[in-house]
């Protein structure tokens, strides 16, 4: 349990650096008694102290760092934003070999004894735009592919209503696991902030990959996730452009949320900040397509 402890600490350490590196940081302040405490060796005896710290502080809010395994080969590692786009041959070899890694991390335990598969995420790795979701849930679990569950059908819809295909974009999650629900056998969970720290370097690679023109977060997970900010309000945020990186970053709702609230004004909103991907992208849009969802008048 105290190696565990520790190894878990020095891997956050290693991520967090190599995070603060790739976001061009040059020097990082350290102090004395964690570096003693990581100067141990993996098989000293002692507890870290409980309250050791090394949060990722990015924006003023914290998230809690990636934990590490003592198989380090499996770690993601993001890796540095490269300027250029890769060749297609070279994209596929390179989500290829992100995919099995993906599909052997075990680094959350507890996700990865409760899963029936790896989420890894689907479509077109010459795809303009990238929808990023929250975390598999059951019938992504079962199938090992995203959205394809209530919300997935909405998701689906939204991505016809935009002239385009889920073969033509590419979705992805998150969390690639299934938050688990021990005791109960449906339902969801939102993600902890420790499995999001701890998945998202495989999301940052996806991406760093195919290399989409536009990316749209959906839901709050989503948009922590990808800013390593939280919390996020969603409602203020939506519909203004961020940037992940070089790629600007449209935030909207969930499908999920808009099945909950099943409002035409809520709806309105998404196909509004879809509008914007449109247009962003150059893709044609109708006077019907602009029209979708307003009130007759
Ligand atoms: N299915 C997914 O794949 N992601 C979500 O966020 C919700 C459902």
């Amino acid at each position: 349990m105290r190696d565990r402890v520790f190894t878990q600490l020095l891997g956050t350490t290693i991520q967090h650096i190599e995070y603060l590196r790739d976001q061009e940081v040059r020097s990082a302040r350290v102090s004395v008694s964690t570096l003693a405490t990581l100067c141990r060796s993996t098989s000293a005896s002692e507890e870290v102290a409980p309250d050791t710290k090394i949060g990722t502080e990015i924006g003023g809010a914290k998230l809690p760092p990636p934990p590490c395994s003592n198989h380090s080969m499996l770690l993601p590692t993001p890796r540095r934003w490269e300027a250029a786009s890769l060749e297609p041959a070279a994209k596929q070899t390179a989500l290829q070999q992100l995919r099995s890694r993906a599909l052997g991390c075990r680094l959350c335990p507890h996700l990865a004894s409760s899963r029936k598969n790896v989420v890894f995420g689907s479509g077109s790795l010459e795809s303009e735009v990238l929808f990023v979701g929250e975390a598999p849930g059951s019938e992504e679990d079962m199938t090992g592919q995203p959205f394809i569950g209530k919300a997935g059908e909405l998701l689906t819809k939204i991505i016809h209503a935009m002239g385009l295909s889920r073969e033509t974009v590419f979705i992805a999650n998150i969390l690639k696991c299934r938050p688990d629900t021990p005791g109960q056998l449906s339902g969801n969970r939102k993600p902890s902030p420790l499995e999001m720290a701890t998945c998202i370097p495989y999301l940052e690679e996806q991406i760093s990959i195919i290399r989409p023109k536009v990316m749209v977060a959906l839901g709050s997970t989503a948009i922590e996730g990808l800013l390593r900010k939280a919390p996020v309000h969603v409602t203020r945020i939506r519909g203004q452009w961020l940037q992940f990186h070089d790629i600007p970053l449209m935030p909207t709702y969930h499908p999920a949320y808009l099945l909950r609230s099943n409002s035409m004004s809520e709806k309105r909103k998404v196909w509004e900040d879809m509008i914007s991907v449109m247009e962003r992208i150059g893709l044609p849009i109708s006077q019907k397509q602009r029209n979708y969802f307003l009130k007759p008048s």
